[in-house]
């Protein structure tokens, strides 16, 4: 349980998957209960056998959420209340920015509204999904739409 309790304070008790809150207090059994996601994805474990980052970060998630053991890529969810057209794939986009910095477009969008909403979702989302990344939004008009790009500071 120690172990759970240092990942739940350091993801604040919120899950890194569904950015929902999870309850300390709720049974491990519960599919709402809080556990332990250790955060492989394809290119981390590749990574992992170059001998580098051989210590996969731990992040809280809910038991129904977890990932980790089922062996598939985790997947962060676009709100459904943004209007995006084309998202971006939000772990693997993340992932490509802690890796090598720069730029990755993340969605477009039809209205400077949309995208501003998005842009703000992600800044904030991004914020806990990968807390050492700092980053800046861009919002570019073309051809009639928004496209929402993300840069590294
Ligand atoms: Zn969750």
């Amino acid at each position: 349980m120690g172990q759970l309790n240092d990942v739940g304070e350091a993801d604040g008790w919120r899950c890194w998957l569904c950015d929902e809150p999870v309850d300390p207090d709720m049974s491990p059994n519960d599919p709402r209960g809080a556990s332990v996601d250790t955060r492989i994805t394809k290119a981390k474990a590749k990574k992992k056998k170059q001998g580098k980052n051989s210590v996969p970060p731990e992040r809280l998630a809910h038991k129904s959420c977890n990932t980790g053991k089922g062996g598939n890529d985790p997947v962060v969810p676009w709100p459904e209340h943004l209007i995006v057209v084309d998202p971006a794939p939000i772990i693997a986009a993340t992932e490509r920015l802690e890796r090598k910095g720069g730029r990755e477009a993340m969605a477009r969008c039809p209205s400077q509204d949309d995208a501003d909403s998005v842009a703000a979702w992600l800044i904030d989302r991004l914020s806990r999904l990968s807390p050492e990344l700092k980053l800046r939004a861009e919002i570019a008009s073309t051809g009639g739409q928004y496209l929402v790009s993300l840069h590294t500071a």
